[in-house]
């Protein structure tokens, strides 16, 4: 570990430099087994600015068989030492607070004013209300017989294998490592290719606190590395966030192991605008719903914004009004709202879809915002937030997922279409009702075909509320005291016989 480890470092290039080329196993940062790394460039204006580790099935062996080890001896904790023990590490990334939010603005070109410091925060609030939780992985007493004592315990599963995107690295994270922890598991973690110091450095943070072994973080490739990681045969549960197509790879790799998956995937989340809604807020909830200030690059944003004809064109002026005002350019810069996409695979999708939905017959792409002509951003991903008018129903644009600032606005006349429509993809994430009427809205909740629903707003995955989705969007829930128990812990029964 650095000398001065625990005095944040707020050069997060320099501190990117001093992560390069390592994971953190044990404790303790290694290189990985092949030596070999990969660029990790800064999307905003394309430097290389370090080198990630490469890992292989080499390091994914090595990381497992630690955490197996260190996994048994953590398991016997008391759970409350276990919880204090996050809660102190917790406190540690606090101190950490400013720099972390400043490496995932580095990798993922979110604005640091409007995404990176929110996400910082809110990762180190997941930690704190996992590790509070700590004493409720409780079983049930079973009145089976007066001469049977009959309950069940929860125990751990044994080694998490936790694999992770890069639009919230930290936050997604933060949502697996946390109740994985707590309940008594040992942690692998597989960061993304286009996030993997803020991750790093967050995991060499809490392993001053924590025992050596029972958080460990890889890098790598998907398939070269977080594929050996999801066969493992210490493994014993793989949760993952991500596309659907490496989540079906995944859960491919954990049934031939027969253990438990879970599934966080992708969504094209409807926001239904009934014709009763007051309209300024939803315009504002629009704006929120879309995510415009992370480019959209959100499993719950409001892609498919479904508006009542009575309001659709006001809806459109009011919302491209307001998306105009964000200013798009340097990361950093604090009179930034709107970053750049993460990387050029992810700016090739976008432009994709805003191609077919420019060459659609009756179809208006609204450009909002302007892209920054500052020059050392001229190499930067940066794209217009995009609001699609005229699209037809079955559109690619408007039925697949995007991942990018680009939203379709569809207008109906008919509440039962509205809700028809809103279920009409593969996808069940996240959706929302924007009304005053209470019968529509809870009949609305009743038929929407989504893991999270919400009425006159759409707030962030946040912890205590299960999130997660139905359909292609996945399996499992996250971020709640049930998640914990029901997709970290397995069942046992215990029979005593009191004759
Ligand atoms: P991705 O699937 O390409 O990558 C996610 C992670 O999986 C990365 O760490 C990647 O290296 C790894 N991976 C890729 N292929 C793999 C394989 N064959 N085996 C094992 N690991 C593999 O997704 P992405 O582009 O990083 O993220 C965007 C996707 O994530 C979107 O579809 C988005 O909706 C989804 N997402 C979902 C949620 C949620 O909570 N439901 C949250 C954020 C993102």
């Amino acid at each position: 570990m650095a000398a001065n480890l625990l005095i944040p470092n707020l050069d997060p290039r320099a501190l990117a430099r001093e992560l390069s080329n390592k994971h953190l196993i044990g404790g303790r940062l290694v290189a990985p087994a092949s030596g070999k790394g990969f660029d990790v460039r800064h999307p905003a204006t394309m430097e290389v600015f370090a080198q990630a580790a490469e890992g292989d099935a080499s390091d994914v062996d090595a990381a497992v068989k630690v955490a197996a080890t260190a996994q048994k001896d953590w398991a016997k904790l008391p759970a409350r030492q276990r919880g204090r023990m996050l809660a102190e590490a917790a406190r540690l990334l606090e101190a950490h607070k400013e720099e972390l939010a400043q490496l995932v603005c580095l990798e993922t070109g979110k604005a640091i004013r409007t995404e990176c410091r929110g996400e910082a925060a809110i990762h180190i609030d997941t930690y704190l209300f996992f590790a509070g939780l700590a004493s409720e992985l409780k079983g049930e007493t079973i009145p089976y017989s007066p001469d049977v004592l009959a309950m069940t315990v929860r125990e751990p599963l044994g080694v998490v294998a936790a694999i992770i995107p890069w639009n919230v690295p930290m936050g997604l994270m933060a949502l697996k490592v946390a109740p994985a922890l707590v309940a008594g598991n040992a942690v692998v973690v597989k960061s993304a290719e286009e996030a993997p110091f803020c991750t790093l450095r967050a995991c060499q943070i809490m392993n001053q606190v924590l025992p050596p072994g029972v958080f460990n973080i890889l890098s790598g490739m998907g398939p070269e590395c977080g594929g050996p990681l999801a066969a493992h045969p210490l493994v014993k549960k793989v949760t993952f966030t991500g596309s659907v197509a490496a989540g079906k790879s995944v859960a491919l790799a954990a049934a031939k192991k027969l253990i438990p998956v879970t599934l966080e995937l992708g969504g094209k989340s409807p926001m239904i605008v009934l014709e009763d809604a007051d309209l300024d807020r939803a315009v504002e909830g629009a704006v929120v719903s879309m995510r415009f200030t992370r480019q959209g690059q959100s499993c719950s944003a409001a892609s498919r914004m479904l508006v009542h004809t009575s309001l659709h064109d006001e809806f459109v002026k009011r919302l491209k009004a307001k998306v105009d005002q964000f200013v798009m350019g340097d990361p950093f810069d604090e009179a930034t709202d709107i970053g750049s996409i993460v990387s050029p695979g992810q700016y090739e999708t976008v432009q994709k879809y805003l191609k077919i939905g420019d060459a659609t017959p009756g179809a208006v792409g609204h450009r909002c915002s302007q892209v920054p002509t500052a020059p050392h951003l001229k190499n930067g991903l940066f794209v217009q937030p995009v609001l699609f008018t005229g699209l037809p129903r079955d559109s690619a644009v408007v039925c697949e997922e995007i991942f990018g600032p680009v939203t379709t606005i569809l207008p109906f006349d008919d509440f039962d279409d509205a809700i028809d429509m809103a279920n009409s993809t593969e996808y069940g994430l996240a959706a929302t009702i924007w009304t005053n009427d209470l019968k529509r809205a809870l009949t609305g909740m009743q038929r929407l075909e989504a893991g999270f629903v919400q009425v006159n707003q759409n707030l962030i995955v946040q912890a205590q509320l299960s999130y997660g989705g139905i359909k292609a969007s996945g399996m499992g829930r996250e971020a709640s005291l049930e998640s914990m128990i029901e997709h970290f812990t397995h069942s046992k029964t215990i029979l005593v016989n009191l004759k």
